[in-house]
């Protein structure tokens, strides 16, 4: 896009942009439509731990229902969202929406047993912006505790200078949530930032996993991530676990955490309460009727 922008001025008139361009112009009306309308869901994927695969939480995982286009991938509007600023109150959204469902999962829970939340938060909320605040807000309405939220961020945030990452990051920690690193290994590198910053989790990016069994190098990568991670006391994700295989490899590599088809779509909230709620197994055996 920002490439296809500074080209030549007969390539800027040329159908093919103008009609793009046209494209993203009315996924931007579309957007501002579309919480006002009550189209935006927010569905919810499992993360479980490696070992026996028990649930502890879920990646919160927009989902935009288009009454014309049907279901529109995050991938195709979250960028539009934040070009115009419109991730903003969505993003606001969001937040209220996870808080609540997080809120509500947890006090059917026995104590010392939390689901945590994970939000996917975007550079441009980071931006002229009180999101401490706002997270505050969005706790408080819904009484959910800090320790059940996981805030996502990507390198990206941490690298661009004209946000206040670093005061806000830290208010964010000092309200009790934790901070995660998203798709962690396709940024910058920079690993400065990870001593820098208040984070507690790397999630290693999907695009590893795919031939994580298959490559060496590729291996070598996510073998040398978590060794990182451990070295710096950082919880682990992996992202995008689709096979038992890739499974045992990251158990054998000592990585805590996983996401992905293997243990679980995003799911509606309805169906994530069901699918936690079937997992669970009574400490005490139900009592057998008499006879
Ligand atoms: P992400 O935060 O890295 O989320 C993980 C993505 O991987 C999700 O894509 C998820 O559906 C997908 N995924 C999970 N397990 C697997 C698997 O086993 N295999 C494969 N191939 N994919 C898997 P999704 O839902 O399409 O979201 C794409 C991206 O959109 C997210 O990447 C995130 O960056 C962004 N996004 C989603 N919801 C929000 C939101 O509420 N706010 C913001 N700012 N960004 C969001
Ligand atoms: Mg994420
Ligand atoms: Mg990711
Ligand atoms: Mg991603």
């Amino acid at each position: 896009e920002a490439k296809a922008r500074g080209r030549s001025r007969h390539e800027f008139h040329s159908e093919s942009l103008s009609e793009r361009a046209r494209e993203r112009l009315a996924l931007e009306a579309d957007l501002r439509r579309a919480i006002a309308e009550g189209q935006f869901e927010l569905h919810y994927q499992p993360k479980v731990g490696l070992g026996d695969a028990h649930i502890v939480g879920a990646e919160a995982l927009l989902r935009w229902k288009h009454p014309e286009r049907g279901m529109v991938p995050p991938d195709r509007f979250i960028p539009v969202a934040e070009d115009c600023g419109l991730i903003v109150p969505i993003g606001t959204w969001v937040l209220q929406q996870a808080c609540a469902a997080a809120a509500a999962w947890n006090r059917e829970r026995p104590a010392g047993d939390p689901l945590r939340i994970a939000i996917n938060l975007s550079p441009r909320q980071f931006m002229n912006h009180d999101l401490v605040q706002t997270v505050r807000d969005a706790l408080d309405a819904s009484a959910c505790r800090p320790e059940w939220i996981e805030l996502e961020i990507t390198e990206r945030l941490l690298l661009d200078e004209r946000n206040q990452a670093e005061d806000i990051l830290n208010g964010l920690r000092a309200l009790g949530l934790t901070l995660a690193i998203d798709d962690f290994g396709t940024g910058y590198s920079a690993l400065g930032y990870l001593t820098r910053y208040p984070i507690g989790t790397l999630k290693i990016d999907k695009s590893f996993m795919r031939d994580i069994t298959t490559r060496p190098d590729r291996a070598g990568i996510v073998r040398a991530i978590i060794l990182m991670g451990h070295s710096l006391k950082l919880g682990l994700v992996a992202e995008g676990v689709e096979t038992e295989e890739q499974a045992a490899f990251l158990r054998e590599q000592g990585c805590e955490l996983a996401q992905g088809w293997l243990y679980g779509r995003p799911m509606p909230p309805q169906a994530f309460g069901e699918h936690v709620a079937a997992r669970i197994t009574p400490a005490v055996p139900a009592p057998l009727l008499p006879a």
